[in-house]
């Protein structure tokens, strides 16, 4: 088996790794790099399109043997970014779970040059061996802010290789984290591992970060913002957690509505579970009228379902939607005064 780090080794993000057996050649990831901080301005430089492709033999119908498929560890764009701005040759299929697949698409209507992801998609399920090329894999479920991210078993030619994805053990599903330390894995030839952190000795773990939180929102009046990912649910959840608690609303946007219940429908869909995340009828719950749900209720193509659609509309307790930072004291059906707003929509 041969290995081939394209990108990610010198850098955080980006990643995208080639395995070869024979003729058979796969990639792990395609990443797209993340933007650099201009040192004058301060400001996020994202990178260009032509810094994002990567000229790898079999990617683009360049007339060599098409790549057996891509593997996507997680819906985090410096892991699947480089799909988005030229489509890779139809003959390459592209693995990700079908959650992962509907979350890049809600992403696709959102930053400032919406693309669609264009591709052959075919999903994969956790701890269902699955075949690309000369490749067995099997996916692992680990603790990530991405709602779904992946470690996976490979092999090929009899040797096992584990590649880890984006992982830490002090979120949401660090249950799922242990189960993959506990697995039996059998022994392994070789670990291609993340090291965002790997410099890192000790830092705030999630349960802290939430803890400051609680602690901010305790006691004090008006609105709070939180400004976080949009599809980091663990955070979301724990965010209308204490809303909850402390009779608050919590104050969203239309991208993470949509986010919300899009997820909330698709594992239902898939595997029949109630997925333990806010849902848009929770009455402590509200969506506003910011930019991000303007834009989603904009867009026309792949609109989500009207039944999401609807629900997507600003509540309007007062009649341009709930204005952030007012008290509202007649709100209606609900004594919740004071707002928790998280409007992320922007943030990727
Ligand atoms: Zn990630």
């Amino acid at each position: 088996m041969k290995i081939t780090v394209h990108r990610g080794a010198e850098e955080v993000g980006g990643n995208t790794i080639e395995l070869q057996s024979g003729e058979s050649r796969i990639l792990l990831d395609y990443g797209a790099p993340l933007p650099k901080i201009d040192p004058v301005t301060n400001k996020s430089v994202y990178p260009t399109p032509e810094e994002i492709v990567l000229n790898i033999p079999g990617l683009y119908a360049d007339g060599t043997r098409p790549l057996d498929g891509i593997v996507i560890s997680h819906n985090h764009g410096d892991h699947y970014g480089g799909l988005i701005p030229k489509p890779v040759d139809p003959a390459v299929p592209v693995w990700m779970t079908a959650a992962m697949e509907e979350l890049i698409r809600i992403s696709g209507k959102m930053p400032r040059d919406a693309t669609e992801l264009r591709a052959t998609i075919k999903h994969y399920r956790k701890g269902v061996p699955f075949t690309v090329g000369a490749f067995k894999l099997t996916a692992y479920l680990m603790d990530h802010s991405a709602p779904e991210a992946f470690a996976f078993l490979i092999e090929a030619e009899g040797k096992r290789l584990i590649y880890t994805g984006d992982y830490r053990k002090h979120g949401n599903k660090r249950a799922a984290f242990q189960q993959f330390l506990e697995a039996d894995l059998g022994p392994i030839d070789l670990m291609l591992t993340e090291g965002t952190q790997s410099t890192v000795l000790s830092g705030p773990t999630q349960q802290q970060v939430l803890q400051d939180i609680e602690s901010l929102v305790n006691g004090r009046e008006g609105a709070v913002y939180v400004m976080c990912s949009g599809q980091d649910l663990d955070v979301i959840t724990s965010l209308s957690e204490i809303a909850q608690a402390h009779g608050r609303y919590l104050a969203i946007d239309g991208y993470i509505a949509l986010v919300l219940e899009t997820l909330k429908d698709q594992v239902k869909r898939d595997s029949g579970v109630e997925l333990q995340i806010p849902g848009l009828g929770d009455e402590h719950l509200k969506i506003i009228d910011a930019p991000a749900t303007a834009k989603i209720a904009r867009h026309r193509q792949n609109s989500p379902p009207a039944r999401v659609r609807r629900r997507l509309r600003p509540h309007a307790a007062s009649p341009g939607g709930l204005e952030v930072g007012e008290r509202q004291p007649q709100a209606a059906n609900s004594g919740r005064a004071h707002l928790f707003a998280v409007l992320a929509g922007e943030i990727r």
